[in-house]
């Protein structure tokens, strides 16, 4: 299993929606149907795509704090711009926890 060194997630009661998480990093910020973003981790980086956009089923999980991405250290520095960007000050960064990875999946 790869090692990281970041997660993030997105407190979707700041979201503004304006996408501009999404512009700079899209492997790892996707709109939802409500017109707020949601984090996820991508197909191409971890072998299967996890959306947690708090919908049911296989390969979705939990919105908001529950919902913690994996960061790929290739995409770390395109994490933090889309945080120092974010108008709503919504995108949260934590240091890399595998017990957060355990959690809602
Ligand atoms: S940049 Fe921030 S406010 Fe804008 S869509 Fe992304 S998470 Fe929401």
């Amino acid at each position: 299993m790869a090692d990281y060194k970041m997660m993030v997630w997105i407190d979707q009661d700041l979201c503004t929606g304006d996408g501009i998480c999404e512009e700079i990093a899209p492997d790892v910020f996707e709109g939802r149907d409500d017109g707020l973003w949601v984090v996820k981790e991508e197909a191409r980086h971890f072998g299967s795509t996890l959306v947690f956009d708090d919908e049911a089923g296989d390969g979705h999980g939990p919105e908001g704090a529950r919902g913690v991405a994996r960061v790929p250290d290739s995409l770390i520095e395109d994490v933090i711009e889309s945080a120092e960007e974010c108008p709503g000050e919504c995108i949260m960064i934590e240091p890399y926890n595998p017990e957060l990875v355990a959690e809602g999946r």
